[in-house]
């Protein structure tokens, strides 16, 4: 039986009526997203909200948080007053874990570097009736779709990709820590209405073509900002030849066209996945429903009438791509490559290829990329660049290792590291480039902003999917094509390689991960949550003092920043990721990326009261010293950014009373 099987039971029960009532209200047909949200909203509606502009209180199904963004929301849910979560929540220890040599020896370092952070996290998780998945059991957004995700759900996770689990028709949303805590506590979370974009995938992939360059080729059209407070929903006959880990794909990289989330409708393909990922009672519902987990009909008849924008993409033209180097939206068809790199003097050779992470790893990428390299490997060829492989979760892992595909992927020369995100975060401690000379690297992952994966400004990172990266990790060249190149065997004698294929699901079930889960304890009270006193990676949080009613007056100017001030200016990540659990540590980095408008220094301030420039933080801790509040001046949208609860928190725990910009992102308002 799924995991809190009882909660979907009652999503489903309450559907039907909500979803006719909601109908009424708008008077029109609905799209699937709409169902979905209201649905779920908090108070029963009584008008139409209008995209994009209101604000609605919504009751999301389920939370989901990853060890780096866990801590402190966490940390803050101890303030609850709860004794136990209030909608099913888990953690998952995956960001933390650095790729060096190969799963075994970088996860016992993690385990020996990060213990105090696993500690704290299996024993706070435990203490208020929340899931542990420990370190090596994967990451976050694929044990979700192996575990949570289910059609017409609603769930936050406190990670941009949290949108992976739309591929089993979820609206799943990605949230900093304090919306988690808000649904942790039983409390509403507010959304802004979203617009919707209609995606109509046309025709059936076939050849070297994958779900991934769907995505990558809706980032080609929409750019990086085009999906900006939007949720995409994809429908049309071509969703139906798509997995629903392909689905899956796609929908965790609609993060990079920054919409809201993206999400397919139920259909054949996700109940043939619930069965396999044994929850057929999950699966039974949804059919019996599966009139609500679509859009009505009158929406695919005419689309244009309701979404906002539509694209249409035929799939049976569609060209495998490569996008990047920098931009997840810069998008190659793989057959314009070579002019690509002329025009643009990409490095042509390819150092490093990786496959796998939450985006990738499923058993159907894994086993298509298999059958590229058993045809290389037939003809006495070998990978030529650098091979690592990123399993997205235990589960996967083990399935591929007792089916033979990872044998085959090691064979050829592949490195198989942690079930965990390691260089997709920029946790991989890249050994074949100590002196970060330029060089093109080829992921299946979702992001290639500069530095993203190894830390390097000069690394060209390309983002393609499983099979096209296998492949030219094969020939050694970002250039290659496929589909119109040929190879020489061992012999000297010229092929050209047949066009990947796999099962989408694997034929003798998946092999459970029965060690890496930690389910929710029935009485956690006597359970102690583990912090050292003396820990400078955790620290226990104290109640900020309330507005005491006065007025502030007389308060210094602690920064006026010039330029943009989003939460990497306020709270840079970096060095710092490893203070997320410790307010008063990650404090210190308050401010260091914004530009002080008067001296032109980043993260640079006057104290008023002794007329030194000291670095921020230093300038906001004596003043707190001394009882003082202070003022900031922002500029453009204060706030906007990831990781946001970090840069509310630290201005409040550090006296910060009041601000000014010429717009302040809604969101560091609300939690200051
Ligand atoms: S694998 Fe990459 S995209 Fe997925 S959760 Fe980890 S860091 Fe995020």
């Amino acid at each position: 039986m799924a995991e809190n099987f009882d909660m979907i039971q009652k999503v489903y029960a309450g559907f039907s009526e909500k979803v006719s009532k909601a109908r009424k209200i708008l008077g029109r047909p609905m799209t699937y997203a709409e169902k979905i949200l209201y649905s779920h909203l908090w108070d029963v509606p009584t008008t139409e909200f209008k995209r994009g502009v209101d604000y609605v209180d919504l009751a999301p199904d389920r939370v989901a948080m990853q060890d780096a963004t866990a801590q402190m929301a966490l940390l803050q849910f101890m303030h609850s007053g709860r004794k136990t979560v209030a909608v099913p929540s888990t953690a998952h220890a995956d960001h933390l874990i650095q790729a060096r040599d190969n799963a075994k020896t970088d996860l016992d370092r993690a385990n020996d570097e990060n213990s105090e952070v696993y500690d704290f996290l299996e024993s706070v998780t435990q203490k208020y009736g929340a899931g542990f998945w420990k370190p090596g059991a994967g990451i976050i957004h694929q044990v979700v779709l192996e575990n949570y995700a289910f059609p017409g759900g609603m769930m936050i996770g406190t990670d941009s990709h949290t949108p992976n689990a739309g591929g089993l028709g979820m609206v799943a949303i990605g949230v900093g820590g304090a919306d988690a805590v808000d649904v942790m506590a039983g409390m509403a979370w507010e959304l802004k209405w979203p617009k919707l974009i209609g995606i109509k995938l046309t025709g059936k992939l076939s050849g070297w073509t994958s779900p991934k360059d769907v995505i990558l080729k809706v980032a080609g059209e929409l750019t990086v900002k085009g999906g900006t407070g939007a949720i995409v929903e994809y429908f049309g006959d071509g969703t139906k030849s798509i997995s629903a880990t392909g689905k899956g794909t796609i929908c965790n990289m609609g993060a990079e066209i920054g919409a809201t989330t993206s999400l397919f409708p139920f259909d054949e393909k996700i109940a043939a996945y619930l069965m396999k990922t044994k929850r057929e009672d999950v699966a039974e519902l949804a059919t019996q429903n599966a009139d609500n987990l679509r859009a009505d009909k009158e929406v695919y008849e005419t689309p244009e009438k309701y979404y906002d924008q539509i694209l249409e993409i035929n799939l049976d033209t569609l060209e495998p791509h490569l996008n990047g180097p920098f931009s997840p939206d810069r998008a190659w068809p793989l057959s314009k490559m070579k002019e690509a790199a002329k025009e643009n003097d990409f490095p042509e050779e390819l150092s490093v290829g990786l496959i796998g992470s939450c985006t990738n790893s499923s058993y159907e990428d894994i086993d298509r990329a298999a059958s590229i390299v058993r045809q290389a490997m037939s003809k006495g060829l070998k990978a030529k660049s650098e091979f690592i492989i990123t399993p997205g979760s235990e589960q996967v892992r083990a399935t591929i290792e007792r089916d033979g595909q990872l044998k085959t992927l090691t064979d050829f020369g592949g490195v198989v590291m942690a079930n965990a995100c390691g260089p997709c975060i920029g946790m991989w401690h890249r050994m074949d480039n100590p002196e970060n000379k330029r060089n093109s690297i080829v992921n299946s992952f979702n992001r290639n902003f500069a530095k993203r994966q190894d830390g390097n400004p000069n690394t060209l990172a390309f983002v393609a999917s499983p099979e096209i990266t296998t492949v030219l990790t094969l020939v050694g060249k970002i250039t290659f094509n496929p589909e119109t190149d040929t190879l020489k065997d061992s012999d000297g004698n010229y092929f050209k390689l047949d066009s990947p294929f796999g099962d989408e699901l694997p034929e003798n079930g998946f092999v459970p991960d029965l060690k890496g889960y930690l389910a929710p304890s029935t009485n956690g009270s006597s359970v102690e949550v583990k912090i050292d006193p003396t820990s400078d990676r955790l620290q226990l949080l104290e109640r900020f003092d309330a507005w005491d009613g006065k007025d502030y007056t007389d308060m210094p100017l602690l920064l006026k920043a010039k330029g943009k001030c989003t939460t990497d200016h306020i709270s840079m990540a970096g060095p710092w990721l490893k203070f997320r659990g410790h307010l008063d540590n990650i404090s210190d980095n308050f401010l260091l990326g914004a530009i002080n408008a008067y001296t032109e220094n980043p993260g640079e301030a006057k104290n008023l009261l002794t007329n030194e420039y000291k670095i921020v933080q230093e300038v906001a801790r004596y003043y707190k010293t001394n009882g003082i509040g202070w003022v900031v001046v922002g500029d453009e949208n204060y706030g906007e950014g990831s990781s946001r609860e970090h840069a509310a928190m630290e201005p409040r725990f550090s006296w910060w009373k009041s601000n000014y910009c010429k717009k302040f992102c809604s969101y560091s308002r609300d939690k200051s």
